[in-house]
């Protein structure tokens, strides 16, 4: 199964793609495998998934010591400070970063490893009071904060869109963050350039793609529904 619905997923990549005339090689698949087990994960992995999403710190902690290496992680959850030191600096991407102070002890955790994290700054694009994520609004400060610290690189943006039936509804949110994604990046922002964005999900990630999403991060569309 995960077979099949990797390479449907692939097949859409680059149907999206081609219909906006982008290369391919500028869309990463994030394979999100949160609640699924390791036997799954390995699956996706022998079918060249290299990169794989999880959204609590412990089962990605646990799942990690159970696979070892060949695999980028990514972190795409809420991420609480006292959690940091378990991801902070050993995970390939932080998708999450939604106040200076949850940088801030990132940039502890780092210093003290003498390692630099990539992240991104998560905005809640459609201002849904039950999502995480800074809003539109105060983007531009986050990240100017960021930029003074020395172990923590700003490397885009992402966003977690509404639930919608019909994808094109989020068109205008994946629009939107592009658009500030390249309004942050003209001002010019010392130690600041982002090219990253995290955005589309199962239902609507050919849209985000379109829109110029440069990672997509796939669950149920690759591993099947979630139980929990
Ligand atoms: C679960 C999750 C996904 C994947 O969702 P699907 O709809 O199953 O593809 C993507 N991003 C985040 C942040 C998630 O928590």
């Amino acid at each position: 199964m995960v077979k099949e619905n990797l390479e449907a997923v692939r097949q859409n990549i680059l149907g999206a793609c081609r219909r906006v005339g982008r290369s391919p090689d500028e869309v990463t698949l994030i394979a999100v495998s949160k609640t699924k087990p390791i036997d799954l994960l390995r699956e996706a992995m022998a079918c060249g998934a290299a990169d794989l999403g999880e959204n609590k710190v412990q089962e990605l902690v646990a799942k990690r010591e159970a696979i070892g290496g060949g695999v980028n992680w990514h972190f795409i959850g809420h991420l609480q400070r006292n959690k940091v030191k378990q991801v902070a600096g050993s995970v390939t991407l932080i998708h999450s970063v939604d106040s200076i102070r949850l940088a801030e002890q990132i940039e502890v955790e780092c210093s003290k490893k003498n390692v630099i994290q990539d992240v991104l700054v998560e905005i809640n694009m459609a201002e849904e009071t039950t999502k995480f994520g800074t809003a539109q609004k105060d983007a531009g400060e986050l990240v100017r904060q960021m930029a003074s610290l020395r172990h923590v690189r700003v490397r885009g943006l992402m966003t977690v869109a509404p639930y919608v039936e019909d994808a094109e509804e989020n068109r205008i949110h994946f629009r939107g963050l592009r658009k500030l994604l390249v309004d942050i990046n003209a001002q010019n922002v010392d130690n600041v350039y982002m090219d990253v964005l995290s955005m589309g999900m199962s239902g609507d990630y050919e849209v985000a793609i379109e829109e110029g999403a440069t990672m997509v991060r796939v669950g149920t569309g690759i591993f099947g529904v979630r139980s929990e």
